[in-house]
């Protein structure tokens, strides 16, 4: 009756850093990972203690990362907290033609300019319970100086007050109870009407009336019918 479009979707995800928005992407990835895919960004910074090259970024040094800038790599990029972050535009096509939703880990400023690429990608913002919360988390991960955290704490603060340009928001209270929330939300994408290709009748009329007159409906129950 339906015919839907089969190609994937892009998905952004933003948060402020300790929001928790990395365990409940790799959590969704878990759950189904033939058809999720999460881009790998490109980043200035310097590595943290057990981040791998190619695996949580593709670290590049300014220099690099400005020439692939001239060079048109990236599909969007942004300055954040001192640093240079971008998406790189090789395979996000291809994953999209192939069925696959491709998930971009994204601060606010790249999400604003996929916006105005890609309007009907789909925006999810990950708020922490408080900025409070959020302090905490960050100084209990340890891996940032204070003064690192205040910048971030600035740009998380920044964030939060934009989050109405996203599609959804949810507060990561308990990650599970948020995973399964972003779950949901990713599910409905599936089923909104502007994803119908095709509205068709899958029965002729002669079938129907074969169904209505030819046969007798046998409404015995199954115990009945099983003698
Ligand atoms: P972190 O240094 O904590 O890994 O990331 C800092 C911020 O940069 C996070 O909000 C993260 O989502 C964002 N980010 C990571 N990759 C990209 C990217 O390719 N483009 C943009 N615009 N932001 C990114």
């Amino acid at each position: 009756m339906i015919k839907s479009k089969k190609s994937g979707q892009i998905i952004v995800i933003s948060a402020p850093s300790g929001a928790g928005k990395g365990t409940i992407i790799q959590k969704l990835l878990e759950r189904d990972s033939k058809t999720r895919w999460l881009s790998i960004s490109a980043t200035s910074r310097e590595p943290r203690e057990g981040e791998k090259d190619g695996v949580n970024y593709y670290y590049l040094t300014k220099e690099d990362f400005e020439k692939k800038i001239k060079e048109g790599y990236f599909l969007e990029y942004t300055n954040y907290a001192g640093n240079y972050y971008g998406t790189p535009k090789e395979y996000i096509k291809e994953k999209i033609e192939k069925g696959i939703d491709v998930i971009l880990e994204i601060e606010i400023e790249g999400a604003t300019n996929i916006k105005k690429l890609i309007p009907e990608a789909l925006f999810i913002f990950i708020m922490p319970p408080s900025l409070k919360e959020l302090v905490k988390r960050l100084k209990k991960r340890g891996t940032e100086t204070n003064d690192k955290i205040l910048k971030r704490f600035h740009a998380a603060y920044k964030e939060v007050n934009e989050v109405t340009k996203y599609n959804y928001v949810v507060v990561n209270d308990e990650v599970d109870i948020a995973t399964e929330k972003i779950e949901a939300i990713l599910k409905a994408e599936k089923c909104r009407v502007d994803r119908i290709e095709e509205v068709y009748l899958d029965t002729k009329e002669e079938e129907i009336h074969e169904l209505l007159l030819g046969e007798e409906f046998d409404n015995r129950g199954i115990g009945e019918k099983l003698g």
